[in-house]
Order: structure tokens, then sequence, then C-alpha cells
């Protein structure tokens, strides 16, 4: 007996899709079930049952005003590869059941690692999966035992080194978010540095030159990382070349889907040699910390085909843009404090008076700003995730915001 579960029923997955493209979609009442039922509805009306709650409830990131987090909107060629893909379900653990995946990965990475200067790597569900194995191959290759990073790094860096039985030390940053080199231990000969371009809350970019004489250097550049790819902005991370290893979480600026990240090396072999393991049932040794994994390369080989190098910059460059032009503006409004110049596509702002940052995200259209921290305090923040935002729109909402604090221009 045919099971048809497992068949491409074409009138269901055009009305998946349909569903997703009826933008207008608004969530109803139709209730999802509190326990698992004995039997089932089907899969049509799984379509009609879910479709509002999960297409209508989410957050639309590519919204006009929508410039609120790291989190992008996704070319519909990777819809098309993720729908691919989990059909296809590959393995990349096993090179017999994943034998072209497994070859993209190592072709997708290639053509990332050199604007770098790292020689290969592998792809990961995001940064914090890249950075723990960043760390944990320093701490193989080089024995390193503590890890030093700025009081504005990624949480994950921190996790990473608990996870890792290694001391983890913080360094105070400048008025703007970097690193102050000026605060490093003398001695770096057992840590490794960690170096954040692009930080979470800020957007700043550390001095990316090595550290003195620290064992390993890793640039999380999670955020930031794929500014290298764009003839305008590349060299603000210049110096990265020099680092041991790189983080780039895919699934931010260069739009994909999760769960997808990148992590590099400089010496990619001996990296991965020293995060491999074998087993009896496995063919090839299995690097880093993932078992099983899916092709999360497809649709980023995908968008990289479609966009080419420039078509990707210059979605990146118009974003800069866009950031740009909001900060522009805000430095134009009397009595609004901005934190620092444009380092990679994310703003933070504040009144002087009376209002806190809170307030005026909340008076803000939903997935417009969001709350960051820098020197201390709470600012509205904004990430250039978006390269298609309606700048003039958020800034007139932002406009009418402060008229009605009676603060204004
Ligand atoms: C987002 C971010 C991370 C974590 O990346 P995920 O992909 O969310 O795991 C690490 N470091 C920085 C600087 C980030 O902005």
């Amino acid at each position: 007996m045919r099971d048809d579960a497992f068949h491409a029923d074409r009138t269901g997955l055009q009305k998946a899709l349909d569903a997703l493209l009826d933008v207008t979609y608004e969530p109803h009442g139709s209730e999802l079930p509190e326990t698992l039922q004995e039997h089932g509805l089907g899969e049509l009306r799984v379509i009609d049952l879910l479709s509002p709650h999960i297409i209508g409830g989410a957050r639309r990131l590519g919204a006009a005003t929508a410039f609120a987090h790291m989190d992008p909107p996704t070319p519909w060629i990777t819809w098309a590869m993720s729908m691919w893909n989990a059909s296809l379900n590959q393995n990349l653990l096993h090179p017999d059941v994943a034998p072209v995946a497994r070859d993209l990965e190592v072709r997708v990475t290639g053509w990332l690692a050199p604007f770098f200067g790292m020689s290969g790597g592998h792809m990961t569900p995001g940064a914090t999966i890249s950075n723990l194995t960043a760390l944990w191959a320093a701490r193989e290759v080089k024995g390193v035992r503590r890890v030093v990073a700025s009081a504005a790094a990624h949480l994950s860096i921190e996790k990473a080194a608990h996870i890792l039985g290694l001391q983890y030390k913080s360094v105070p940053t400048d008025d703007q978010g970097r690193l102050l080199r000026s605060e490093l231990p003398a001695d770096m000969a057992d840590s490794a540095l960690v170096l954040t371009a692009g930080t979470t809350s800020a957007g700043a970019i550390d001095p990316m030159e090595p550290g003195g004489n620290a064992a390993w250097t890793h640039v999380d550049a999670a955020w930031a990382g794929p500014l290298r790819l764009s003839d305008t902005y590349r060299d603000r991370l210049d110096g990265i070349e020099s680092a041991d290893s790189v983080a780039v979480s895919a699934h931010k600026w260069l739009f994909q889907p999760k769960e997808s990240g990148l992590v590099f090396f400089r010496d990619a072999d001996e990296a991965h040699n020293a995060v491999s393991f074998g087993a009896e049932y496995l063919a090839v040794p299995n690097v880093g910390l993932l078992g099983s994994h899916g092709a999360s390369a497809v649709p980023l080989m995908a968008t990289l085909v479609a966009w080419g190098r420039k078509g990707v910059a210059e979605r990146i460059d118009r974003a800069m843009s866009k950031a740009d032009a909001l900060l522009r503006y805000l430095r134009a409004q009397s009595d609004l404090q901005v934190f620092s110049p444009n380092a990679s596509g994310v703003i933070l702002w504040r009144m002087q008076t009376g209002v806190s940052a809170e307030e005026i995200a909340d008076g803000l259209p939903v997935g417009s700003a969001s709350i960051g921290g820098g020197a201390g305090t709470s600012w509205v923040r904004h990430v250039a995730a978006n390269p298609n935002v309606d700048v003039e729109r958020l800034t007139r909402e932002i406009g009418t915001f402060l008229a009605a604090t009676g603060v204004g221009p």
C-alpha cells in the first residue's frame, strides 16, 4: 500500500504556499489542540488550522518598518531550497546519505573563507556553536586555559568558556563599546583573545589587530562579518585575516533561514583534526560539535549563486545607507543622544530627559525598535537587518512620537 503522507501533494503544497503569500492573513479563533489527539485531522486541514497561528502570528521581518533585531527577511530562493532540504533530509554526518550536500558545504565554506583570510571551515546552526567550536579548537591546538573578551562580547563567549572549563576574563570597553586594548592582560600566552566584529548591543567593531602574545585570536563576526563582502565596508574589519578563527551567523547578514552559521579557521585541517572523533559506524570522522546535521549549505549556496558577491554586497550596503539616514535624522533632533557613529548598522539613541528607552520602543511600530545597552544605560536600538526598510516612514513615526512627548525638535 502506498502511504500518501510521503508523496508530494501538489494541491496541499500549493495551499501552503497560498497561505504564506496571503499577507493580509489575520489570526482568527481556531484553537490549537491542547493535548496530543488520538486521531489525525489530515494534512489539508492542518494547513487551515495552523496557518493563522504560524503565519498570521509571526513578526514580519521584511515589513516596511522592521528594523529592530539582527533577524533579516529571507530571499524566496531559500524558501524553495528549504523545501527541497526538508523533503530530501540529507544527513551530512554520513557521506553515504548526503553525497552531494557534503561537497556543497565544503564548496560554499571554501568560497567564503578567503574573505576572512581563513583556509576553510564548516557550517553550524549559528555563531553560538561556531564560537564554542572555535574555542574548543583553541584549547586543543594551543592548550589555552583562559578566554579574554570585552564586556560587550556576546554571552555565548562566556558560555563557551564555562562549558570548556576555561577561565573567563572580561575587559572594559571604550565609550563606543569597543574593547580597550590598553586593558588587556600583559601576558596572554595561555589565553584566547576574542574580538567582536559587530557587538550585539551596539554594533561596535573591536580593533582587529592581533592581541599581544595571545595563544589564539578568535573573531566573533556573527553580525558584521558579511561586511567583508562589501567593497565599501570591508576595510572596517581589516586585520581579521590574522585571526586563528572566525565565527559568522549566516542567518543574520547573509539573509539565511535559521539555523545557519559558519566557523572558519586559518588552518582548517589542523583545527578540524583537533575537534574530530571517529566511530565504527562512521565512514569519515565526525568534525565539530554536531552529530546529524542538515544541508544548510544548500540555501546559502543558492543565495550566493543567485545574487553573486555583488548582489549580497549591494543589500548590505543598502541596509548600511538606511542606518546612516536614520542616524542623520536622529542627530538633527534636539534633546536626543546618539550612542556612536554607524559602525555596522546598529543605531542606539535615547532622550536626554524624561522618557525611558523602554517607553520609546513601546511607542514605536512593533518590530521597529528594541533595547540595547551601552555606557551603563538603556538605549533605543535599531538594527539594519532589513535592506528594504522604509526609513522615511520610520523617521515619520519617530517624529510623531517625539511630538507627542512634547519634547520634539
Ligand atoms: C548573534 C550573535 C551571536 C550568536 O549567534 P547565533 O547565531 O544567535 O547563535 C554571537 N555573537 C554576536 C556578536 C552576535 O551578534
